[in-house]
């Protein structure tokens, strides 16, 4: 998925437990396909992801490790005031 620029990020680390992770609420949808090999059982699941969508529903950047609210973002991880 990349990365994002990260000095535009208002704090560093979590203010209650001092985390470094923050995660963002994904609304996923749509339909995967993966193949498999008819003469050797082989699966390829390489393309099983690349038709779903996804749709940032939680609006708040959130401490992976202790869950509290750290500061809101849009769907390109923007960070916004207000
Ligand atoms: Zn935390």
């Amino acid at each position: 998925m990349g990365e994002v620029d990260a000095t535009k990020f208002p704090l560093h680390e979590c203010p209650y437990c001092g985390g470094t992770t923050l995660k963002i609420k994904q609304r996923i949808f749509g339909v995967g396909e993966y193949y498999v090999d008819l003469e050797s059982g082989d699966i390829d699941a390489t393309e099983l992801h690349s038709g779903l969508q996804h749709k940032n529903t939680g609006k708040y950047a959130m401490c992976a490790d202790c869950g509290k609210k750290l500061f809101k973002v849009d769907d390109s991880l923007n960070v916004l005031q207000n």
